[in-house]
């Protein structure tokens, strides 16, 4: 994918999509800094990355709901890097739930989470993307960006935005060389999807294995995805390699979602 020696920053990377993310651009030969909340989880993860590709990334913990540890974040990125060729934003997503169970603080602290930490870790590296005439951001969201699945309100309201703001930013960065797109999980099995099968398994009286059988019906192809496979499609789409897809909400999904557009 032609992304050796190529620097990233992948955010959100300590388990889950934000991991694979991680794996797939280290395989391709990128430098790669990572990030998380958990400083300790985050150094097993930059062990265990070291352990399936022979090269340990650089961990720095950082919340991305404060301005002040994502600017923290990208400041040590392109001093440990010597720069930011690629962006990957991703973090953990909201709480499950209906309107009623939230308050202003669950609503605030979801837009921040989403919006705000996309919005401002690209303000801290889009300047040296454009001077280079090189860059790639590449957004984590959610099929819950494009269709309504129940229970998941705090992301129907702030992922349409995060997709909005990617889509209206590829066409003022694209002359630069700046690629910008979204990708759109479908079901994935990471931390995140276990915990909300719990949830929703137990508000239903079944097994958390009877949810995601029947969750999982609803996937033509037959099976939630492998993180391994949208961390190869966050690498492609972050590379050298790919040089017309921007602005696009990419879905990789085993053919879920039923929209048209
Ligand atoms: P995950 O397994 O829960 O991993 C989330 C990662 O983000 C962890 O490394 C976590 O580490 C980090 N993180 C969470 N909050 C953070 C914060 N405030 N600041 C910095 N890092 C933070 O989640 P995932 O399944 O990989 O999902 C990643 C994203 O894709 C989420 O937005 C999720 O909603 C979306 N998504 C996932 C699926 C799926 O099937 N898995 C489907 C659709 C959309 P710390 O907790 O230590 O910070």
């Amino acid at each position: 994918m032609h992304l050796k020696d190529k620097r990233a920053l992948v955010c959100g990377a300590s388990k889950g999509l934000g991991y694979a993310a991680a794996r797939s651009l280290l395989e391709e030969g990128a430098r790669v800094v990572i990030a998380a909340r958990t400083g300790d989880v985050l150094d097993k993860a930059a062990d265990s990355l070291k352990e399936e590709t022979g090269v340990r990334p650089i961990p720095v913990a950082a919340d991305l709901t404060r301005s002040e540890d994502r600017e923290r974040l990208v400041d040590l990125a392109q001093k440990e890097l010597g720069g930011v060729d690629i962006l990957v934003a991703n973090a953990g997503g909201p709480p499950t739930g209906t309107f009623e169970s939230f308050g202003q603080k669950h609503w605030q602290l979801a837009i921040e989470l989403a919006l705000g930490s996309v919005t401002h870790l690209t303000a801290l590296v889009l300047p040296a993307m454009k001077e280079q005439r090189f860059g790639r951001i590449t957004q984590i969201v959610s099929i819950a960006g494009l269709e309504v699945l129940d229970g998941l309100i705090l992301s129907h309201a702030s992922r349409p935005a995060v997709l909005g703001f990617a889509k209206a930013l590829a066409r003022e960065v694209a002359p630069f060389n700046v690629l910008v797109n979204s990708i759109c999980p479908g079901i994935f099995l990471t931390d995140r999807i276990r915990d909300i099968a719990m949830q929703q398994a137990d508000q239903r009286g079944i097994t958390r294995d009877q949810f995601l059988k029947e969750f999982s019906g609803d996937i033509p192809v037959g099976r939630p995805g492998d993180p391994r496979e949208l961390g190869d499609l966050a690498a492609f789409l972050s590379s050298p390699r790919n040089t017309y897809i921007t602005g696009a909400a990419v879905t990789i999904d085993g053919g879920k979602t039923r929209r048209l557009y």
